[in-house]
């Protein structure tokens, strides 16, 4: 390749490096491509070279050497060790004022431990959450880049123009320092398990409590997307009802073994929760839902004992049924994303990350898996109130919950009566009751702990740290 010419650089030819590779060459950009093996950068020659200006290189040396400066390398390998592998390798061979932006999926503390490392070399390393798969790489993804301000002046105008758009709108924004990108995609990945789980619960009920069958329910999910549920994940959902496996003529769904697996993303929201101290109830039970799933001996053993209700009750009215599903997933939905935007609130309190929550919002209407009518919503919340203390305090999500609640109680009744597991329906209204309660059990708890632990406690009507002698005082 010719030295200085590309204007930016994709290193792993993969699927999701390829297509990134592709989509900036469609939109006019030099684009330079490496991969450690050198077959999949021929192969990408061959088959799509005539998307645009590419630039291969077998070696990284060859590779750094054909980008313009300052260079912006982006890499898209195996996350974890083959990603510090090539981030050594790149950062060997660049200069100050140089930019490694990793695109990949990496735990946003790993982003900043290599974000320090390498900013003492005077390079700027910029983590970067993609979303959309390959179809979104390839046509326009959700972009969440992080690192420094600086950087975001070289890459932000390429990578706005190769994101989706909505609007007239890329579908990426500067999000905060170092991981705050990664850390972004992570709660974006998280609020896809819970609006995935719900999803499913919503079917599950369709399907046990009315007996529907797939295409019925597919049926549903179809007419829910014309409505306040539009988005990606309703669409596809109603599509994949709509299936016919070919060599059993039954419905696509009733062929798939009921376990679901999960890359991690969604165990790194709960996982960090924890430490950041957020209920973030309804992403965790939709990931431990997946785990309930996946637990192949204990539902064995607990299917060999515990039967089933005998008699579920009896549906009255059907439609009435339907429209309470409806209404519960939508109000399950609102607080599953107050959840996750408080998540990332915290996150950024935590990290000192100056994140514009409803910007993310915003660049997650295109491109990626949650995207949907709806995040406008968000965004709207946040520009009324932009210290907003959790978005279910916001006048739409309230009005709109009011308006799903006698449904959404309705539906968590059923399930219990009937014996269905609706985890995140459940938690969600669990949450909402509680996050809204005039008093909470927790006094009783702050007792009890100060009884066995002197762990103290304060009062309701005085200032101060106290400690009572439980046994003695009566
Ligand atoms: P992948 O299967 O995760 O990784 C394969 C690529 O990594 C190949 O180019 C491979 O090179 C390279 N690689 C592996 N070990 C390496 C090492 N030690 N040194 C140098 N290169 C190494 O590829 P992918 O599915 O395209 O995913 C790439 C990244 O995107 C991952 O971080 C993944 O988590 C993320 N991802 C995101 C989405 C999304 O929706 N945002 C979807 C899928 C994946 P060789 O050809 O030489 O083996």
């Amino acid at each position: 390749s010719p030295a200085d010419v590309a204007d930016i650089g994709v290193t792993g030819m993969a699927v999701m490096g390829s297509n990134l590779a592709r989509n900036f060459a469609r939109n006019g950009f030099k684009v330079a491509i490496h991969n450690r093996s050198v077959g999949k950068t021929e192969k990408v020659m061959n088959e799509h070279g005539s998307d645009g200006e590419f630039y291969p290189s077998e070696s990284m040396a060859d590779f750094v050497a054909s980008l313009q400066k300052p260079r912006v390398a982006i890499i898209m390998v195996k996350a974890g060790k083959p990603t510090d592998a090539v981030i050594d390798e790149l950062a060997s061979l660049m200069d100050e004022g140089d930019i490694i932006v990793d695109a990949g999926n990496a735990l946003f503390t790993d982003t900043r431990r290599r974000e320090a490392a390498l900013r003492e070399k005077g390079l700027h390393f910029v983590g970067a959450g993609v979303s959309g798969g390959e179809e979104g790489a390839l046509n326009g993804p959700s972009i969440m880049p992080g690192g420094t301000k600086e950087s975001y002046q070289r890459l932000g105008p390429m990578f706005e123009k190769i994101s989706a758009h909505v609007d007239g709108e890329p579908c990426c924004t500067h999000v905060g320092a170092d991981g705050a990108g990664h850390f972004v995609k992570m709660v974006h990945n998280g609020i896809e398990y819970a609006d995935m789980q719900v999803i499913s619960e919503a079917y599950d009920m369709m399907s046990k409590a009315l007996g529907m069958s797939a295409p019925e329910i597919g049926e549903v999910f179809a007419e829910w997307n014309k409505g306040d549920l539009e988005s990606f994940l309703i669409e596809i959902t109603a599509e994949v009802l709509a299936h016919t496996d070919a060599d059993s003529g039954l419905p696509y769904v009733d062929v798939i073994l009921d376990r679901a697996a999960q890359k991690g993303t969604g165990a790194w929201t709960v996982q960090t929760a924890l430490d950041l101290g957020v209920p973030v109830t309804g992403i965790a039970e939709a990931t431990f839902a997946r785990f309930v799933s996946g637990s192949v001996p204990q539902r064995e053993a607990a299917r060999a004992v515990l039967p089933a209700e005998a008699d579920a009750p009896e549906i009255a009215d059907r439609e009435q049924f339907i429209d309470d599903l409806q209404k519960a997933l939508y109000a399950a939905k609102l607080v599953s994303y107050s959840q996750g935007f408080d998540e990332i609130a915290k996150g950024a309190d935590e990290y000192g990350w100056d994140i514009n929550l409803g910007d993310m919002a915003r660049i997650w209407r295109g491109g990626c898996i949650i995207r949907a009518r709806f995040l406008n919503r968000i965004t709207e919340a946040y520009e009324r109130t932009p210290d907003l203390a959790l978005l279910l305090a916001d006048e739409y999500f309230t009005t709109e919950i009011a308006k799903c609640i006698p449904a959404w109680r309705r539906v968590v009744a059923y399930a219990a009566t009937a014996g269905y597991p609706v985890p995140v329906f459940a938690s969600t209204l669990s949450y909402y009751d509680a996050v809204r309660a005039e008093r909470l059990p927790a006094a009783l708890v702050q007792a009890q702990r100060d009884f066995f632990g002197a762990h103290t406690y304060q009062r309701v009507d005085a200032e101060g740290t106290y400690h009572v002698e439980w046994s003695e005082d009566r």
